[in-house]
């Protein structure tokens, strides 16, 4: 049978007081796919994120998240319900060692035993992190905190992965180790809505992408055609 529809954004508008940063949004996301969402700075790309985790509130349409339409349902509710976000700028917590970020991410959860078990996944996933796990958070490198964020975030079992800029300013090698992550997720059907810059790296990885501009859905399309298409490339690639 077709995988279900897990996400489901219609007419979607978010302000910033009377600054209006999404103007209408309509977007998909199906069971097990790894959706693109690309676009300039400034487009709208955090600001979406922010209203599907609820951190941002919204000023009209709807989203619906696994049957549920998340209008009446709090940020904290969602993590509950299955929708996780790594943050823009990760937002580790410096001070407390790695190992207590990433069993802060359980936070939702009881199980201690599957939690020990999630764990060590992250720690095979992060092997870096293994070497780490006593050391304060704010003395790993940019790439080891985006890790750290993404292990913190998987440990609540996400329906929903939503992840904002993960290759913000980290170097080549480290994009690279990090995109390869995401393809691992994707693989064991974990569902990713991914915002890029890197336009090109998202989406050739990418199921589908979005293109947004000031708060529109400009193009939307499998990930390979929008990567071959004039426009994006013109905007979005530097061809
Ligand atoms: P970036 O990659 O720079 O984060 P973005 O595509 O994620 O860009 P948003 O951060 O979502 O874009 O911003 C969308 C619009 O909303 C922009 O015009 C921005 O100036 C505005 N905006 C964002 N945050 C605020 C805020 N806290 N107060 C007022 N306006 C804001």
């Amino acid at each position: 049978s077709a995988p279900k529809t897990l996400l489901e954004i219609k007419d979607l508008t978010s302000h910033y007081g009377r600054i209006q940063a999404l103007h209408g949004i309509s977007i998909e996301i199906k069971e097990g796919e790894l959706v693109a969402l690309v676009g300039a700075n400034g487009a709208g790309k955090s600001t979406l994120l922010r209203t599907i985790s609820g951190i941002q509130p919204m000023s009209g349409g709807s989203i619906n998240f696994n049957g549920q339409d998340l209008a009446v349902v709090s940020a904290d509710k969602r993590v509950f319900a299955g929708i996780s976000q790594v943050p823009e700028g990760r937002q580790v917590f410096g001070p407390m060692s790695v190992e207590d970020n990433i069993r802060l991410g359980a936070y939702s959860r009881k199980d201690s035993a599957e939690i020990a078990a999630d764990m060590e996944k992250m720690y095979d996933l992060f092997p870096i992190l293994r070497q780490k796990c006593k050391q304060a958070a704010g003395t790993l490198s940019g790439g080891q905190q985006q890790m750290l964020a993404m292990a913190r975030a998987l440990m609540v079992r996400p329906k929903l992965l939503l992840l904002d800029e993960p290759s913000m300013g980290l170097a080549p090698l480290l994009i690279e180790e990090i995109f390869n992550v995401v393809k691992r997720l994707k693989k064991e059907g974990m569902t990713i809505f991914l915002v890029e810059q890197n336009a090109a790296q998202a989406l050739s990885l990418a199921d589908r992408g979005y293109v947004l501009e000031t708060g529109h859905v400009v193009l939307s399309g499998p990930g390979k055609v929008l990567l071959n298409d004039d426009k994006v490339k013109a905007a979005y690639l530097g061809m």
